[in-house]
């Protein structure tokens, strides 16, 4: 689960000190008083979106006054910001956080995160952060420190002065910085972060340091361990990816236009780079399990056609214990209620696979079938593009 940003500054509170006052609103009615409450001349107001690249798309802004932070709140708020993470429709602002304004001497980079080939955590730390940092971590990777350390042993003091020494820091920095990494590094393994991201860490004109932007991701097999993650846990009608997970599939919302119903995360992943090395875009990854009953499949299926996005559905299915005529049936039942506005394209083998085919076929909806994964694959690109 991503966080955002006012949810990280949250859960980062009793581990470091140093993030700037600040507060969350949902409604433009509400931003005079949070601007005044903030008892400054002025306030930073960011957009809460799960994606960064928000300062170079006009989602972070300097206010002057309560009446113009006001109108920057009626502006943005139920607006899509796109930045160059979003895709091109970008992403509604449902909230703006109100800061604070920290006069900023210089801006470094911070990030905890997972490396897998290492299979351990790693500390990363660049003494020049801010807007430009993937630009400048690919021009000039020299520059940035990756550090790995053990998440069971934890980091180590000594890990945590290098890497603030390697930023650039030295004196009362350094020693406050080294403190602030390792409340970081705390708070990366107890709240079980997949990703902890500070950028920018500011060395302020008041010569110290300041937490001025926090990305976080959680680790979704971690919530039995954490009630305060399910209490932001985002509710089932909010996205398709948490609908999907409570009735316990997995769901990953991709970027593309072809829906793609599949049985087993194997095949679905293969699925998925078929359609991807064919040139065609999957607009999902679905597994609906091995032993996928009509109910789930049902419920997949469902949630799978609420997508605005796609312009095809392509069904990969092969049939073991799970059996194809289950998977017709749970289709068929679907699109009583739902009628087929796009191509469907099946792939069907296995167990029962005769059966299936027969049910669907009789059914005089346009399904188009083939027996083979790339065949079936093509058609269902063929079909995403031609427009209507
Ligand atoms: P991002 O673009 O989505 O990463 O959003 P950030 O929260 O990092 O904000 C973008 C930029 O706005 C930062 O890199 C800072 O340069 C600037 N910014 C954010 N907060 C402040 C602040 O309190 N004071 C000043 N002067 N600049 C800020
Ligand atoms: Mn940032």
């Amino acid at each position: 689960m991503r966080l955002y940003e006012h949810q990280a500054r949250e859960i980062l509170q009793g581990y470091v000190t140093c993030i700037p006052k600040s507060s969350t609103i949902f409604k433009p009615e509400e931003a005079e008083e949070a601007f005044l409450k903030l008892g400054q001349p002025r306030a930073v107001i960011k957009a809460q979106v799960l994606t960064g690249g928000r300062g170079k798309a006009g989602g972070v802004k300097i206010v002057n006054s309560p009446a113009e932070a006001k109108d920057f709140a009626k502006r943005l708020l139920g607006s899509r910001l796109v930045t160059p993470q979003t895709t091109p429709e970008g992403e509604e602002v449902k909230a703006l956080l109100f800061q604070e304004v920290i006069s900023i001497q210089r801006e470094l980079y911070l990030a905890f995160l997972i490396d897998r080939q290492r299979a351990c955590s790693l500390l990363v730390g660049c003494g020049e952060g801010g807007v430009e940092i993937e630009e400048l971590a690919r021009k000039a990777p020299e520059k940035v420190l990756k550090d790995p350390w053990d998440s069971l042993q934890g980091l180590l003091p000594f890990q945590a002065r290098r890497t603030a020494y390697f930023m650039g820091l030295s004196g009362s920095y350094l020693k406050e910085a080294a403190s602030l990494i390792l409340g970081l590094s705390r708070a990366f393994i107890e709240k079980e972060l997949t990703l902890l991201e500070i950028n920018p860490l500011a060395v302020t004109s008041e010569g110290s340091l300041s937490i001025l932007d926090v990305k976080a991701n959680f680790d979704d097999n971690a919530f039995f361990r954490h009630q305060e993650m399910v209490a932001i846990r985002p509710r089932a009608e909010e996205s398709l990816e948490a609908l999907a997970s409570s009735f316990g599939l997995s769901y990953v919302g991709l970027e593309g236009n072809i829906g793609c119903l599949v049985n087993g995360a194997g095949l679905a992943m293969a699925t998925n780079d078929i359609i991807r090395v064919c040139g065609g875009k999957p607009a999902n990854f679905l597994d609906v399990g091995g032993d996928a009953s009509t109910e789930r499949v049902t419920q997949a299926f469902s949630i799978l056609l609420r997508d605005p996005r796609l312009r095809a559905v392509l069904v990969n299915i092969f049939g073991g214990i799970t059996r194809c005529d289950t998977i017709a049936k749970a289709i068929l039942e679907v699109l009583k209620d739902t009628p087929l506005r796009i191509p469907m394209i099946l792939r069907m083998e296995g167990t029962n696979a005769l059966e299936a085919r027969k049910m669907l076929e009789g059914s005089g909806l346009p399904f188009r079938f083939s027996r083979e994964m790339k065949e079936a694959t093509l058609l269902a690109i063929e079909a995403a593009e031609i427009k209507e």
